[in-house]
């Protein structure tokens, strides 16, 4: 079997909600991939930030295969001897009081929009129906019906409503209008410490802060979409480190499952999450014990391996150097950590272009809209395989211009 044989079956039988490069994946290394031919790549996207500890890493797949020998799903009808201590671990992580456990980033959101809502009824006072929940123009908190409903993006949303009701946006970065746009009625303020999808928005320096105080002296609760840029990927734990912010409401994910499971969770104050009361909320699959063991070996191996300090220091070493690449198509080098933007003047031709040219070259990226390329490696990655790719870089550049 041949990746060609492997793609035109994908495209007969697969939906096509998806536009990928042409590279089969058959198996993976920490941060390298082999395609069906053999053909080695350096991963630069690592699943938009799920596998930060890199391809398959060998505790995390011991602690997979371990659990799944013993157990597996419970649902929630029964307790687990997992989902208890994932959820003290998580806590003394974070700082947070309580959290709750899901699956995708979009049901984190979902549930993290749900809280602030009931929280607004019960303890702030909002009148029945009407909290509002303020959003920035071109965020990105995944797909389900009420999340594209509040997304700025026209391929995101069109031809799924009617949408949910009850969402604010602002423009991202801008502080003079999200405070414009509180009401009595408002609720939360759900931001993401960098835009990712939005195309490695960094927002103005004091943003996030600001944003925070403002929150405060509003009742209002800051939500912090970090099932991106949280565990490591900008060079602190989160996001909102940069600022030294501590969300009232924060949303994590991806990389949570050490690349290997799918769980997200939502963590907050007892204050706040305590309005979840029994048949409130679920999931079938939410904080099933191999999820949850999985994810206490990928907090392990965040905080043994230094992975967060090698994001700091390695996304430094990239970001000064990619800026010092000399081309007519680039506007902009900018991110944190190992969350870094290209993003190519029009005249580029698109970001797609570049990141077919780098697949060939042996690194994989993906642009993000029309014009950014994204790098985000797995956090494990060491200078002289940023050298490596480097060099791929620059010679594609090269090459285009
Ligand atoms: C990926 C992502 C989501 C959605 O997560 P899924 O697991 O794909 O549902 C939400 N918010 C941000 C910031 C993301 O990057």
């Amino acid at each position: 079997m041949d990746s060609k044989y492997l793609i035109d079956v994908e495209n007969i039988y697969g939906t096509g909600n998806y536009d990928p490069l042409d590279v089969v994946i058959e198996r993976g290394k920490g941060i390298w991939v082999w395609d069906m031919e053999g053909n080695k790549y350096l991963d630069f996207l690592s699943a938009y930030s799920s596998v930060n500890m890199g391809h398959c890493h060998p505790r995390i797949v011991r602690a997979l295969i371990d659990q799944a020998k013993k157990l597996t799903i419970t649902s929630r009808a029964f307790r687990n001897n997992q989902w208890p201590l994932f959820a003290k671990e998580i806590c003394d992580l974070t700082g947070h009081e309580m959290v709750m456990a899901m699956n995708s980033g979009a049901e984190a959101v979902e549930s993290a929009i749900k809280a602030v809502r009931k929280w607004g009824y019960q303890e702030k006072g909002i009148p029945e129906d009407r909290a509002e929940v303020i959003v920035c123009s071109d965020n990105f908190h995944g797909r389900t019906i009420t999340i594209v409903g509040f997304s700025s993006e026209e391929l995101y949303k069109k031809n799924f409503g009617p949408y949910a009701p009850g969402f604010v946006t602002v423009p991202y970065g801008d502080l003079e209008a999200f405070r414009e746009a509180i009401t009595p009625n408002t609720a939360a303020f759900l931001v993401e410490p960098i835009q990712a999808e939005g195309g490695i928005i960094v927002p103005p320096a004091g943003y996030l802060k600001a944003a925070k105080s403002i929150c405060e002296e509003n009742n209002v609760l800051f939500v912090a979409d970090e099932i991106q840029t949280g565990l490591g990927r900008t060079g602190k734990l989160f996001g909102c480190d940069h600022e030294e912010v501590k969300p009232d409401v924060l949303i994590i994910g991806k990389s949570l499952g050490g690349g290997c499971y799918a769980i997200s969770s939502v963590l907050s104050s007892r204050k706040i999450l305590g309005v979840f009361t029994p048949g409130t909320h679920g999931s079938t699959f939410g904080a099933n014990p191999l999820a949850c063991a999985v994810a206490r070996e990928s907090l392990r191996v965040l905080q043994e391996e230094n992975i967060v300090e090698n994001s700091a220091e390695q996304g430094e070493y990239l970001l000064k150097k990619l800026q010092n690449i000399k081309s007519k198509f680039i506007k902009e080098v900018r991110g944190k950590g190992l969350l870094i933007g290209i993003e190519l003047k029009r005249e580029a031709g698109g970001a797609r272009r570049f990141c077919e040219a780098l697949a060939e070259e042996g690194l994989l990226c993906k642009e993000t809209h029309e014009n950014v390329i994204r790098f985000a490696p797995p956090l494990i990655i060491k200078q002289k395989d940023l050298n490596w790719a480097f060099k791929r870089v620059k010679k594609v550049f090269k090459e285009i211009d």
